[in-house]
């Protein structure tokens, strides 16, 4: 399982005959316990990869909720990687800031830090939807090809080559919080990446 170890937030598919609200809140009951309440969309993204064998290609939204009934509880069920109940309590302390790190924490943050570089993408995808269709945040995220499973350079190659349709507008750097020069990242990151294709190719 690619994700095995590593936490991820409420999510699911929508069942027949419900709207995409409804089945945040279901979710969200059903994974965490919490009785939640739609604030707003926060957005979407693009996610493409392999599972199981059989490729996927889809554009999840996001939602900010928040909690109007209920107390986190273990649900054995849907989270398998669980061992206390603490470990719940954390991560919500960690959602409300109000977690403190230790020092190898800080440490370990300092050095993902050091090794994304400034400037480096959140993977926020406010960039998109490119006008051309361009995956953009899987391409600002090339570098990024050791740290994940084997889906993740299927991925990528699947976005480079969407690049081929960028005609150089512009629009994403005026979407970007960040002020990112996509379009310089981008080619950056492409030749990073064929690179490390022919170093696979060696191997
Ligand atoms: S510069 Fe390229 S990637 Fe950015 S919005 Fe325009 S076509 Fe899309
Ligand atoms: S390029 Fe900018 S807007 Fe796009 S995902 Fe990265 S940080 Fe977000």
């Amino acid at each position: 399982m690619v994700f095995k170890g590593y936490w991820a937030l409420p999510g699911g598919r929508v069942d027949p005959g419900e709207t995409v609200e409804q089945s945040v809140v279901r979710e969200v009951k059903e994974e965490t316990g919490l009785d939640v309440e739609i604030v707003r969309k926060i957005g979407e993204y693009h996610e493409i990869g392999v599972q199981d064998e059989m490729e996927y290609d889809y554009y999840p939204s996001c939602f900010l909720v928040k909690t109007i009934s209920g107390r986190i509880k273990r649900q054995q069920e849907e989270i398998e990687e669980i061992e206390k109940i603490e470990e719940i309590e954390e991560i919500v302390a960690i959602v409300n800031d109000s977690w403190q790190l230790s020092s190898e924490e800080q440490q370990r943050i300092e050095k993902v830090r050091t090794e994304m570089g400034t400037p480096f993408c959140h993977w926020c995808a406010y960039c998109q939807p490119c006008p051309q269709k361009v995956d953009i945040p899987w391409v600002m995220n090339a570098r990024n090809i050791d740290s994940y499973g084997e889906y993740f350079p299927l991925a990528v190659a699947r976005a480079v080559e969407t690049t081929k349709n960028c005609v150089q507008c512009g629009e994403c750097e005026k979407k970007c919080p960040y002020h990112l020069p996509i379009r310089e990242m981008m080619a950056d990151n492409i030749k990073f990446f064929e690179e490390w294709k022919a170093q696979q190719a060696k191997i």
